[in-house]
């Protein structure tokens, strides 16, 4: 389920690993590019994916990601948050003049929902970052996700 990112009082990445097993990580054509030497990427009909060996994700090690700075997928990147162009009012979220609808999925363990709309400063912060990725105007991220070093 995805919540409008007002609806979540708190959020934390403790690098559970359970994105990493749970979902098909799609790519960009430009980031399959990038991870077509490594063999682990495929396109099916137009689309471009990581192959999934074994029900997991084969960059994961461990719990961790093994993927490094430009080369992490942006979706990677951006879990739990996703960033849209349309959405609801309490997604919404004003970027240097720009509408911008974020959610956050529940998904991750450590999503607090809060039983009223709110605006929770910290989680203000992270939405931010998740539009900036989201962008272009930020590659790599510096509150969203735990660190990715193995
Ligand atoms: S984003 Fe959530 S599910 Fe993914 S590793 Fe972090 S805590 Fe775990
Ligand atoms: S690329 Fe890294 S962050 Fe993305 S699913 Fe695989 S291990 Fe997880």
């Amino acid at each position: 389920m995805y919540v409008p990112w007002r609806r979540v009082a708190s959020w934390h990445c403790d690098a559970c690993g359970i994105c990493c097993y749970r979902y098909r990580v799609r790519l960009t054509f430009y980031e399959y590019l990038k991870l077509r030497p490594t063999g682990l990427v495929e396109e099916k009909f137009g689309r471009y994916y990581i192959r999934k060996i074994g029900g997991r994700c084969p960059f994961q090690v461990g719990r961790l990601c093994s993927l490094q700075g430009v080369k992490k997928p942006a979706a990677c990147k951006l879990f739990p948050f996703f960033v849209r162009r349309k959405g609801e009012r309490d997604a919404f979220y004003e970027y240097n003049g720009e509408e911008f609808y974020v959610y956050i999925s529940t998904d991750c363990p450590n999503v607090v929902l809060s039983r009223e709309r709110r605006e929770s400063k910290r989680v203000e912060s992270l939405v931010r970052e998740a539009v900036q990725l989201y962008t272009g105007e930020k590659r790599n991220v510096e509150f969203i996700t735990a660190p990715t070093v193995v």
